[in-house]
């Protein structure tokens, strides 16, 4: 198969705003997709080389890439650098840069999807010594041999920037339509092998019979049951005929999967991160299984085990080098919660009791190092609130409620489990500064500055940033507001006089010394912009913060 096919897809996509015709536009896509390469085609139309869990990375960053463009059309770094600072996107660069070598040169190769998938996946394989000019080597090739169009996406694709808006469901939904299946099905599967271009062979060889045969697979992270959130304690144990609370512990959720005496460890997001955790991998080694799926969440702690704030933990999560100064550094110790699968039978039709007594069996704990996490097994108001208490003041997250009577059922918010968190009340912020945007965004300021109010001093203190929540309406409305009140700018970074009252919700307050009020907001989101009844001196003050900060850790 061409590669022009799939890049006038793209092209098509990229301009499509609507949902529906997008699922349209890729399941025509799909369904002239040759079944050797279908896989392949699926997983590029998601922006990907490689599936969401695989731990292969091309590893070329915007730099490298620069070279390739500079050494393929004859054009000086310097001068793709301006290009980049005008075009804002390297995908563009490249498409303008090879229409004018196109000019000067005659093209005499076709490039196909086999060509370019053959060639990025090499990428991974390459490291050490001498591995930047193969790598340089094998870009460059391609590159030489595309037309401008499909520059631009191929360039995004190596460098893993690759936007044209086809979200999961949309993937999920032209797969459902090219092959005729049910898409309730394609999306079952999904939850137990996240990997849309397997997916897709497999309906289209199959049908709907073959689809609800994928079962999970040790060794292939599954997608996370997930809570709800109830207001309070009373109504979350009323809900249960038998309920068992566990602290919601701060960390990272992390899948262990064992097969044959090798581990993987997963993220929610489908990370791997087996590299990132040696000594979990090690402690997973003692599972009494020869095949199992657990689940727990990994927190990290100081030198007696206990626990320190979440920011601590995600240094190891992101630290892909120096790992052994890591573990020492930072040490993290594991609660284990559940299990979906073992020795080859998958356990998610079990009820949660019994997958307990299951996991009981399985786990040979290691002190404050690999434990299954405490279970307060009770309708007792009065013990479950006391329960709830010692986790705020262990500086944990608040409560999991659970149904010992619920089936797993993965990739959803079902009502099994419940959270309970104390509740903080939204605040009201000005926006004292933004940046420009990248790649698609590149017209927009985001990443919004948000700033509280010192009521001594009159001044406007930083506490978080705002990335997420706008539609791109919002965003686009949101910079023509900002622009006309930009009052200093330094390079992507501006400064904007504070007059904009934005309405924010955030998960909860951390001290952070890297804003001037001295804490952060952690997930902030847009509730609504107050322009209308709320002035910059109307806006919350430094004060309230830091009483909504304390809050955090007394309200029962
Ligand atoms: P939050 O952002 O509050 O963690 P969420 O939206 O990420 O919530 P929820 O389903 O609401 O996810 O909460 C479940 C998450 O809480 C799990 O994904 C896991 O990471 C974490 N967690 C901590 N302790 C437990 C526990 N004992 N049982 C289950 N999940 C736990």
């Amino acid at each position: 198969m061409r590669y022009i096919e799939l890049v006038k897809t793209y092209t098509q996509l990229e301009k499509e705003p609507g949902k529906l015709k997008k699922v349209e536009i890729l399941s025509e896509l799909f369904s002239k997709t040759p079944e050797e390469v279908l896989e392949k085609v699926v997983t590029l139309s998601m922006g990907r080389v490689f599936p969401a869990y695989s731990d292969k990375k091309t590893g070329v960053a915007t730099q490298m890439m620069i070279k390739i463009i500079s050494k393929t059309t004859g054009l000086s770094e310097k001068d793709v650098v301006n290009k980049l600072k005008n075009l804002g996107d390297l995908g563009i660069v490249a498409e303008k840069c090879m229409e004018a070598k196109r000019q000067a040169s005659l093209f005499t190769r076709n490039l196909t999807v086999d060509d370019v998938v053959t060639n990025v996946e090499k990428l991974s394989d390459l490291v050490g010594k001498g591995s930047q000019e193969k790598k340089i080597g094998l870009i460059s090739n391609l590159l030489s041999s595309s037309k401008p169009e499909e520059a631009k996406y191929l360039i995004k694709t190596v460098i893993e920037t690759f936007r044209i808006g086809v979200a999961e469901g949309i993937v999920r939904d032209a797969i459902a339509k090219s092959f005729g299946v049910n898409p309730t099905l394609v999306e079952n599967a999904w939850f137990l092998r996240p990997n849309y271009g397997e997916i897709a062979v497999v309906a289209k060889k199959g049908g709907n019979e073959a689809l609800e045969r994928i079962e999970m697979e040790p060794g292939k992270p599954i997608v996370v049951m997930l809570g709800e959130k109830e207001p309070s304690i009373e109504e979350a144990i009323d809900k249960y005929e038998d309920a068992g609370a566990e602290w919601k512990f701060d960390g990272v959720r992390l899948q262990i999967h064992k097969k044959d005496g090798k581990i993987w460890l997963f993220t929610r997001r489908l990370e791997n991160v087996t590299g990132q955790f040696p000594e979990i991998a090690e402690y997973a080694k003692s599972l009494n299984a020869k095949s199992c799926i657990i689940e727990g969440e990994c927190i990290a702690t100081d030198k007696e085990g206990n626990p320190l704030p979440f920011q601590k933990l995600s240094r190891r999560v992101q630290r892909k080098y120096d790992i052994k100064e890591m573990t020492r550094k930072v040490p993290v110790r594991v609660y284990l919660f559940d299990i979906v699968y073992l020795n080859s039978k998958p356990l998610m039709g079990e009820i949660f009791s019994k997958r307990r007594e299951k996991l009981e069996k399985v786990v040979k704990p290691i002190p404050k190092k690999f434990e299954i996490v405490e279970q307060l097994r009770t309708k007792d108001l009065k013990k479950v609130r006391e329960f709830y208490k010692k986790s705020l003041e262990s500086k944990q997250e608040g409560l999991m409620i659970k149904n010992m009577a619920a089936k797993y059922q993965p990739g959803r918010r079902v009502g099994s489990w419940i959270k309970i968190k104390p509740v903080l009340e939204p605040l009201d912020l000005v926006i004292t500064g933004a940046e420009w945007g990248k790649g698609k965004r590149s017209k927009w300021l985001s990443s919004v500055e948000l700033s509280c109010r010192d009521a001594d001093s009159g001044e406007f203190l930083e506490c978080g940033k705002l990335g997420t929540g706008l539609t791109d309406e919002q965003f686009g409305d949101l910079t023509r507001k900002l622009k006309k009140l930009i009052v200093k700018e330094d390079g992507v970074n501006v400064k904007v006089k504070p007059e904009i009252v934005v309405e924010v919700g955030y998960e909860e307050i951390q001290k952070s010394p890297k804003y001037g009020s001295g804490f952060a907001l952690r997930f902030p989101r847009l509730l609504r912009f107050r322009e209308s009844d709320k002035k910059a001196v109307d806006a919350d003050t430094l004060e309230r913060v830091e009483s909504i900060f304390k809050q955090q850790f007394s309200d029962v």
